[in-house]
């Protein structure tokens, strides 16, 4: 740290991303990308005619964008909002709704980036704890009189509430903003999007990192009440005007053009998502129900630390957290079958040795 940073970042615990290690090929299934490359019509969008404009900065409105999510949602371009990665769009967020008379509440588990969000602007956070088997009780959110931001299906462990579950919190806290982070959704969860029109409290966030295997493009989006909108447009226009570059949002309209491509990617996922829950199964594994492109699991022969060091040195990358809580447990995206099968074929090497 210099002299020079602010006294008030001092403490600040900056968000740790997973690891994108550089010096040698793993079989990475450490931060939820897609193991499928981008539609061919992605790689045709983003051409000689796109670079050669580079010269040129991108509408900072993102109208052509806009419109296509508009139009693919049923919703109107005004309840459309773009942001770099959804982690933007978070930080939008606590950034727009949030300060010492509006706490923020979130799941004690979840997404990391929230209380480091929380711990940025210096607010008042409750982290609420997860019940029995990391289940999260909507009873818990309901007229809470704070802002409310879960991950649905939740992250790491994969597990959805309902949509009704979801009204309830959002119609409970009329004055809050309810934020729905459904970066996982299109994995066989099922969007509160519908909601939207039924409450102005309520703001669903997405992103291109996952399902529409855009990660490297960093694009995230949110629906909500215009009025929602408007004001996140107030901090995008005082913050960075012309946050998506032009590339990405060629890359993103031919995405929306080809979600049969990406729903065939989803559907392979979740199968690969069964088999391998099936296969550690049989290795003594306890894993949780999924509805994300990631499985939240436990060796029940081996600490969740030793499984991921073992891994990595077999040139496999998974995710663990050091939080006690969590300790045992390890999150292992879901790739391509040849991927899950390199991973269960280390794993089972693994459990050999420690036999
Ligand atoms: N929300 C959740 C729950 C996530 O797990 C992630 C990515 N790790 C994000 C948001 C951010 O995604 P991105 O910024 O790539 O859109």
């Amino acid at each position: 740290m210099s002299k020079f940073l602010s006294a008030r970042f001092a403490d600040l615990e900056a968000y740790v991303p997973g690891e994108q290690p550089q010096d040698m090929q793993y079989v990475k299934l450490n931060t939820n990308e897609s193991p499928f490359p981008p539609a061919p019509a992605v790689l045709e969008a983003v051409n000689a005619l796109e670079i050669s404009r580079l010269n040129l900065y991108p509408d900072p409105e993102c109208r052509a964008l806009r419109q296509k999510l508009a139009d693919f949602y049923g919703v109107k371009m005004e309840n459309v909002f773009l942001a770099n990665g959804s982690d933007e769009l978070l930080n939008f967020f606590f950034l727009a709704f949030c300060d010492e008379e509006r706490a923020v509440a979130y799941p004690a588990i979840s997404y990391g980036f929230y209380p480091v969000y929380a711990s940025l602007y210096r607010l008042p956070a409750a982290a609420i704890p997860l019940r029995e088997g990391f289940r999260l009780e909507s009873g818990d959110y309901c007229g809470i009189g704070k802002n409310v931001v879960i991950a649905n299906p939740n992250a790491p462990t994969g597990r959805a509430i309902s949509v009704s579950e979801i009204e309830e919190i959002v119609r409970s806290n009329p004055d809050r903003a309810v934020l729905i982070d459904e970066a996982y959704i299109d994995f066989g969860g099922e969007s509160c999007l519908p909601l939207v029109g039924k409450y102005d409290n309520l703001l669903v966030c997405q992103t291109f990192s996952k399902f529409r295997s855009l990660a490297g493009g960093r694009l995230g989006f949110a629906i909500g009440s215009p009025a929602l909108i408007e004001d996140l447009d107030k901090i995008k226009y005082s913050t960075n005007s012309y946050n998506i570059n032009r590339l990405t949002m060629a890359a993103a309209i031919a995405t929306i053009e080809n979600n049969d491509y990406y729903a065939e990617n989803s559907r392979r996922i979740q199968e690969n998502r069964a088999y391998t829950a099936g296969e550690l199964e049989k290795l003594d594994f306890e894993t949780l129900p999924s509805q994300a492109n990631f499985i939240f699991t436990r060796c029940r022969r081996m600490e969740g630390g030793a499984l991921y060091r073992a891994l990595k040195a077999r040139g496999v990358l998974v995710r663990h957290w050091e939080k006690p809580e969590i300790a045992d447990w390890c999150r292992v995206t879901i790739g391509s079958r040849e991927q899950m099968d390199v991973f269960l074929e280390k794993v089972r090497e693994i459990l050999k040795e420690v036999d």
